[in-house]
């Protein structure tokens, strides 16, 4: 028997039945956060709002944000609001310095998402039928284990392959009959060449669906794999802090937009600068907040991520609201091979070494579809002109810390001192060569 994952009763809710349960939810999340985490409470006093001046939906407009400063400030566990005992899993972000913001789930969280997830996957056309090969990294990284359980809740066979042996991935693809493939989208086109490589024609394969996302992809992209891998491509979005993979997710009926799961995540889109709540369909910062979490639960969580909604009724009958692909990002995050890494920390490593000028660039490029980064560094005349095995000594120094505290590989490329162009405004610390 072949069973999906449709909670019809809920994904098709008339919008007002929807709005009320997010409000009923919103009032107990707002007073039972407030009770149990200090630094909520502190920052509730200071704008002086309590639970109960929530009474509407545009209530929560009173509330603070909460900012990956928060997470970080309160690290590793200062924000949970329930016992440890109560903690059944822990996932953190990749790639932050020495302190990555964690998240922690109960073991109803755990069903939650794992709820979300085949939700998601059932938008893509999944059944309990479907093999999923999930090629999604398995660790703190939330991507693996999340598409994992959201496979088994669907009831359908998951393939537990994780990054990497790409070789092997193929092979497995072969031999199972792999029918619904996750991964990042700069992996799953990794897999096209390969098989391109190796002669494998992909319509020799069962695959037919494709469920993308964990960083940023080009409707450009969407078209190159599909075409490569004879699949469709569906776009799946979420974020650690939020809960990970599965906050939202294209349905087969659409290729504009996601639906996010409102009746636990609730969205909002903000100016930026100014911190005001846009009007509908506007584009600006996604704002989240969740309504049914327990051990993490977040209160107008500034993600950085720029989107706008979109209200129209989509035609698959799901009412849940739509977020348009990832436009781009307030901060200067940049997403290599799946690690976030934020420019400051590379200045942090650069900053360390003896010799080093404070004039750097990031070079990001795409090599056939691996993201690759280079760093050129201005080092002081007196090194610069040291001999050539000391220059490389160092040049490997930097590559090791920079991996070491990143986990993401680089070429380091030392300069002359007055190299790299000064700029008036802004340093141009970043070009961004991918056209994604
Ligand atoms: P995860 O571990 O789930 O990837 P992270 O917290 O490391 O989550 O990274 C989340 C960020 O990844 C998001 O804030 C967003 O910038 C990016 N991201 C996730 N999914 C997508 C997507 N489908 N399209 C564009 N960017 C995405
Ligand atoms: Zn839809």
């Amino acid at each position: 028997m072949t069973t999906l994952y449709w909670e019809e009763e809920i994904e098709t809710l008339p919008r007002v039945g929807l709005e009320s349960i997010q409000l009923t939810r919103l009032k107990h999340l707002v007073a039972r956060v407030y009770d149990t985490v200090a630094p909520y409470r502190a920052k509730m006093d200071a704008a002086s709002v309590k639970p109960t001046d929530i009474q509407t939906l545009a209530d929560l407009q009173k509330l603070p944000f909460t900012v990956k400063d928060d997470l970080r400030d309160n690290y590793p566990f200062g924000l949970f609001t329930v016992p440890m005992d109560q903690v059944v899993r822990v996932h953190a972000s990749s790639g932050t310095t020495g302190k990555p913001t964690v998240v922690g789930y109960t073991k109803k969280d755990i069903e939650t998402w794992a709820g979300v997830m085949a939700r998601a996957m059932t938008c893509a056309g999944a059944t309990s039928r479907d093999m999923i090969h999930n090629a999604y990294g398995y660790g703190l990284f939330t991507g693996g284990l999340g598409a994992h359980y959201g496979a088994e809740r669907l009831g359908a066979t998951v393939i537990p392959v994780s990054g990497g042996n790409t070789k092997r991935q193929i092979t497995i693809m072969q031999d199972f009959r792999s029918s619904v493939l996750m991964a990042t989208p700069s992996y799953a086109l990794n897999l096209a060449d390969a098989m391109a490589e190796l002669g494998v024609d992909p319509k020799t394969l069962a695959l037919r669906v494709g469920i993308f996302g964990a960083e940023p992809w080009s409707e450009n992209m969407r078209e190159e794999v599909q075409r490569k891998l004879n699949i469709k491509a569906v776009d799946i979005y979420g974020l650690s802090e939020v809960m990970g993979p599965g906050v939202a997710m294209q349905c087969l009926e659409t290729d504009r937009g996601m639906h996010i799961f409102e009746d636990h995540f609730l969205p909002e889109i903000i100016d930026p600068d100014t911190g005001e709540v846009l009007p509908p369909g506007e584009q600006g910062e996604l704002v989240f907040t969740t309504l049914t979490k327990e051990a993490f639960p977040l209160i107008r969580y500034r993600t950085k991520d720029i989107t706008r909604l979109i209200h129209e009724q989509c035609a698959c009958g799901r009412t849940m609201i739509r977020m348009e692909k990832i436009t781009g990002r307030t901060d200067d995050m940049l997403i290599i091979r799946g690690v976030n890494v934020f420019p400051s920390q590379v200045e942090h490593v650069l900053m360390g070494v003896e010799g080093v000028e404070p004039h750097y660039q990031i070079v990001v490029s795409r090599e056939g579809n691996m993201d690759t980064m280079a760093v050129k560094v201005e080092v002081s005349e007196a090194i610069f002109s040291d001999e050539v095995k000391n220059l490389e000594k160092l040049t490997r120094k930097i590559q090791a810390d920079i991996k070491d505290l990143l986990g993401v590989t680089c070429k380091v490329q030392l300069v002359e001192p007055r190299t790299i162009q000064r700029s008036e405004g802004k340093a141009q610390r970043v070009i961004d060569n991918r056209k994604i």
